[in-house]
């Protein structure tokens, strides 16, 4: 038997930092065996001396790398005698500023890790999936996966990907019993955002900073459930049904009020002098 011996477990990206360690923190504490890769193995390792190597496995993994993770997949496939519960895929990188400014390396980087990096790991992981009776197969989407956002387009671009990829999914899947879902977190503390971001949140309403703990414990609940779309805050869905609803509305709102529209007016001025 496999180092797992016996246990349920999760396999999850990004799990150095922010939502991913988080969730490897809860699962670990319900008792499950937690399978950790990132890119950051300082990170990893840190989260092992928490965990207790027994209770984990930690391996450096850059998810944009197919031949790699079909080998940290199978690594895991290893210890767990072949089964996967979760398939967390959650690794993530944001890059903000204007489109036609960015160095285009910087937008195909976004690209690669945000939604190449989930197909690698969906179609790598699949097989231990399928293997796996009431698995679940999750992706970290975003809020701005509700309305095209100015200022983090191509990123924005990758989270609708991500969110059409599992809406797609969990109907394919269904022929194997695997589920599919997603969460769409709005401004989460965690170390991906510029620190001003939480610092300049609003105190309340949907954008307020949220601990990543709130999002672990959306994916705990996400195992045991068939919803598709999981909103941190659940207020969010709201924008998303106002966006399917009236677009042009929420794209007037997002172009004349609020920091993107700042942003946008400030950088008329510096062109026009
Ligand atoms: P984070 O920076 O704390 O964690 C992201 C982790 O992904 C890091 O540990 C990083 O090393 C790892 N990573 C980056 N590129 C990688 C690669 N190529 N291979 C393997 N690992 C890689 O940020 P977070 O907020 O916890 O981000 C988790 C996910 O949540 C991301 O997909 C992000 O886009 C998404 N998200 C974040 C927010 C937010 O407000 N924090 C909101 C919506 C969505």
């Amino acid at each position: 038997m496999g180092s797992a011996n016996g246990r349920k477990s999760i396999f999850i990206t990004g799990a150095a930092s922010g939502m991913g360690r988080e969730t490897a923190r809860l699962f670990h504490s319900k008792g499950w065996f937690v399978g950790a890769f990132d890119q950051n193995g300082e990170g990893l390792k840190a989260l092992e001396a928490e965990l207790g190597a027994d209770n984990c496995l930690i391996r450096r993994l850059d998810v944009t790398d197919k031949l790699d993770y079909e080998k940290a997949i199978a690594e895991f496939g290893a210890a767990t005698d072949g089964k996967m519960d979760i398939l967390f895929n959650n690794a993530g990188i944001g890059a903000g500023g204007f489109f036609d400014e960015q160095p285009f390396e910087d937008i195909l980087k976004v690209v690669q890790v945000n939604f190449v990096g989930v197909l690698n790991g969906i179609h790598s992981a699949i097989g231990l999936l399928k293997a796996t009776p009431g698995s679940l197969c999750f992706t970290t989407s975003s809020s701005s996966a509700t309305y095209g956002m100015p200022g983090i387009a191509v990123y924005s671009a990758t989270k609708h990907a991500v969110k059409g990829l599992t809406e797609a999914l969990s109907i394919e899947f269904r022929r194997h019993g695997v589920r599919a879902a997603d969460v769409l977190p709005g401004l989460i503390d965690t170390p991906i955002l510029p620190p001003e971001a939480v610092k300049n949140a609003p105190k309340d309403g949907m954008f307020r900073a949220i601990p990543p703990m709130e999002v672990a414990k959306v994916v705990w609940e996400a195992y045991s459930s068939d919803k598709l779309h999981w909103y941190v805050p659940p207020e969010l869905s709201e924008l998303d049904k106002a966006a399917g609803n009236m677009p042009e509305v929420v794209r007037e709102q997002i172009a004349t009020t609020g920091p993107i529209a700042k942003m946008i007016a400030d950088a008329q001025a510096k062109s026009n002098g």
